[in-house]
């Protein structure tokens, strides 16, 4: 980390990272020969090309996950766990390498690269650990007479598709319960960021993850790649992390082969600062809640609640905190917020300021998007932000703290559970009475107390109402994975 990262070495990274599919534990070409091309986001210049699937390469990488499956099950759980072992510990081995490609594809600092490929490994030791504890159970019948077996076996041939904000952890968080569980699978990692991906498939294959296990399909054709995979009745099972629009198009697909699903949607969450609480640890939980991933995560606080006794001073030392957070290209040492993912995204969250505004909030840091190569936002603040403006509604998905003020518990409460979202909260106070009773009465899958991040692989992640179905990570994680089988004996 303290050796400046050099031209060269940004070449001599992404010149080492493959490109192709892998398939059947092969590195091949696309079928009929496509290519795309990845860029980074903080020039907008293309970095390289990857090979670009097509409906064939699909069929392929879905064969080889059926014809691997029977065998993978019956891998004894110890033989798994050591699979995901040898993964995790190839990650530490490959660190340097993985974080710099992953800020070249993604643009976010080196610094929370290098945090992503921990978390991502993580995901593979906790699931090892898991993959020797899956029970099941032995029971007497109530009136007597017979017994139940309860047996917990592979789902089957698992579509594993994720988005581009965090491109490894997001695959890592599903293969690990699907190989400790014993499913194959085809992971479609985002068209903007695959390399991340790609490079993970080399791990596996040193790994010792047998052919076919793991299939990786890069494509510029998500739709019409996937559908059909989905439809064909060879896969049981759907884990999907993205948008909430595209979930639920995904969601009526697998409604025709009633496949298992597992949805990690948007969220919209809230941070709420109630007038006790400690405001120099608020606001850092406010930076962390907001600017990791430059804001470009489901869990970023999206609405920020501030007791109206404490609005001033709470804006003033955000504001003052996040005006010193030095925008620029993810390798550079001194850079905190990097690059929008691209164009499209920069775009939205400009427009999204400028319709706070219009609708009458007040720019208190920030404000504009940033000129000249690269696709920069900076840091920004609003203060008066009426819940009538779009970003009171949609995923920002940028480094923009939106701020209103509330002046009692039950009022913010009401605030807070109106949005058709509920992945995460985040609540500041110092009173345990008022944290937890706000706690239980938010509607989300998570809340976070006197912090601004809660994912942890050994926690459930995941949110209800239009933010998603199941938990990923935790003893949970694994269920997502398992079928539940009964045997009754009679006696
Ligand atoms: P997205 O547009 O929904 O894309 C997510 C993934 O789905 C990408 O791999 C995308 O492929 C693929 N996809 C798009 N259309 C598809 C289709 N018709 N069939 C099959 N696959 C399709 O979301 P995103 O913009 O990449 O990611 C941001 C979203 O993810 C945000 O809403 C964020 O909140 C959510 N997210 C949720 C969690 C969570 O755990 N709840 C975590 C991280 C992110 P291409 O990109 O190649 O088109």
């Amino acid at each position: 980390m303290s050796v400046p990262i050099t031209a060269d070495r940004e070449n001599e990274v992404v010149q080492a990272a493959p490109t192709q599919l892998f398939i059947d534990g092969e590195w091949r070409d696309a079928r009929r020969g496509r290519t795309l091309e990845v860029f980074d986001p903080s020039t907008g210049r293309v970095l390289t090309r990857a090979a670009n699937a097509s409906p064939e390469d699909g069929w392929d990488a879905l064969k080889a996950a059926e014809a691997a499956q029977k065998g993978f099950e019956r891998t004894p759980p110890r033989e798994r766990a050591e699979m995901l072992m040898n993964a995790f510990r190839l990650m530490h081995e490959r660190k340097d390498d993985l974080a710099l490609l992953m800020t070249l594809e993604m643009g976010k600092p080196l610094a929370e690269s290098y945090g992503e490929v921990n978390y991502a490994a993580e995901f593979f030791r906790h699931f090892a650990e898991e993959a020797t504890r899956i029970s099941g159970g032995y029971q007497t019948a109530p009136a007597g007479g017979s017994r139940f077996l309860i047996h917990k076996q592979a789902v089957g041939p698992s579509i594993l598709i994720t988005p581009w904000n965090f491109p490894l952890a997001m695959g890592t968080r599903k293969l690990g319960p699907a190989i400790a569980a014993g499913c194959t699978s085809v992971l479609k990692p985002a068209e903007l960021t695959p390399l991340s991906m790609l490079a993970l498939a080399d791990i596996l294959r040193e790994a010792g993850v047998p052919a076919g296990v793991v299939n990786i399909l890069v494509t510029s054709s998500a739709g019409e790649v996937i559908e059909p995979l989905i439809r064909s009745g060879i896969a049981r099972k759907l884990s999907f992390t993205g948008s909430t629009p595209v979930g639920r198009r995904l969601l009526e697909q697998c409604s025709e082969k009633v496949l298992r699903t597992s949805m990690e949607l948007g969220g919209n969450a809230a941070f709420v600062v109630f007038e006790d609480a400690d405001l120099d640890k608020a606001v850092e939980g406010a930076v962390l809640a907001k600017m990791r991933n430059s804001g470009e995560a489901c869990t970023a606080a999206n609405r920020i609640f501030v007791h109206s006794q404490v609005m001033d001073e709470f804006s003033q030392k955000l504001a003052e905190r996040l005006g010193r957070m030095k925008t620029g290209r993810g390798v550079d040492e001194e850079t905190a917020v990097g690059p929008m993912v691209d164009a499209r995204q920069r775009d939205k969250v400009a427009e999204l300021v400028e319709d706070a505004v219009r609708s009458g909030a007040k720019v208190v840091l920030g404000g504009e998007p940033a000129a000249g190569e690269g696709y920069f936002y900076p840091p920004t603040v609003l203060t008066g932000v009426p819940e009538g403006a779009r970003m009171w509604s949609e995923e920002i998905f940028g480094p923009v703290a939106p701020l209103t003020p509330f002046d009692d518990e039950k009022e913010v409460i009401d605030r807070v559970n109106d949005t058709e979202y509920g992945l995460v909260n985040y609540v500041f106070t110092e009173s345990l009475n008022r944290a937890l009773r706000v706690a239980e009465q938010v509607e989300s899958g998570m809340v976070g107390i006197n912090q601004g991040a809660v994912s942890n692989p050994a926690a459930p992640f995941g949110g209800i109402k239009e933010s998603g179905l199941g938990r990923e990570g935790g003893d949970t994680g694994i269920e997502e994975f398992l079928e539940t089988k009964y045997i009754g004996i009679a006696m």
